[in-house]
């Protein structure tokens, strides 16, 4: 799970969120060196499903920043991978306003157009809602507007089939998990910690946080112990 591919400056605020560009070209060269390759949520999904076995790693990025398309696009194409972003459908071409209230930077939003790149280039969306809502505050009807209509306009704007969605700031209940298995995704990534195994509920999906402080002795803890299946 990754969010912003970009340098900060130390001032500020959750700079965890970004993992400078240098840092992740090497947690993919690593990836890369070990055997591994990194998906989209789509074509992991056969993995997923036991249909296909292989070292794979399944790649993330919330909310879709524009340094995603700038900065972690060049890098997964070098090593063949591919990953998909998950798309606020309100905010496109704008900045991750919801964070606001919190104090946290505000940084530019792929716009149509960018993401039509992102996408030519071999990577793919999910939908993560169509104003980042936290789903377990909302009523039927609302939720059905940010999971079901979300979907329906990604896959207007973009003219490709939306399977996967991705629960902003992580919060999901039981109605919320329903209407995503209702409106026809396939997976659905949370913020709840560990790797994913068959077992595996695909539309709660586990993930594994990747930020500003994941050092590559910590990236390779994650990725081949059971650090995180433990929390
Ligand atoms: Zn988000």
């Amino acid at each position: 799970m990754y969010h912003s591919i970009e340098k900060m400056p130390r001032s500020t605020i959750m700079r965890s969120l970004h993992v400078p560009p240098k840092r992740f070209k090497f947690q993919m060269w690593i990836l890369y060196k070990l055997g591994y390759k990194g998906l989209s949520l789509k074509e992991l999904k056969p993995y997923l499903d036991g249909k296909k076995i292989g070292k794979v790693v399944g790649i993330t990025f919330d909310d879709g920043y524009k340094n995603n398309l700038l900065n972690a696009a060049p890098i997964l194409s070098k090593f063949n991978f591919s990953a998909t972003c998950y798309i606020v459908g309100d905010r496109i071409g704008e900045t991750n306003s919801w964070d606001l209230s919190h104090g946290i930077t505000q940084r530019p939003l792929m716009t149509l157009n960018e993401i039509k790149k992102w996408l030519e280039l071999g990577m793919d969306i999910g939908a993560h809602t169509n104003t980042h809502a936290n789903l377990t505050k909302l009523t039927k009807p609302q939720l059905v507007q940010e999971i079901y209509q979300c979907k329906k306009k990604l896959e207007n704007f973009f003219d490709v089939t939306i399977t996967d969605f991705c629960y902003p700031f992580g919060q999901f209940h039981e109605d919320s998990v329903k209407v995503v298995s209702e409106s026809g995704y396939l997976t659905a990534t949370t913020m709840n910690r560990g790797r994913v195994n068959f077992d595996s509920d695909q539309l709660t999906l586990p993930r594994i946080p990747i930020t500003h402080h994941t050092l590559p002795h910590l990236f390779m803890l994650k990725l081949l112990s059971k650090y995180e299946d433990k929390r």
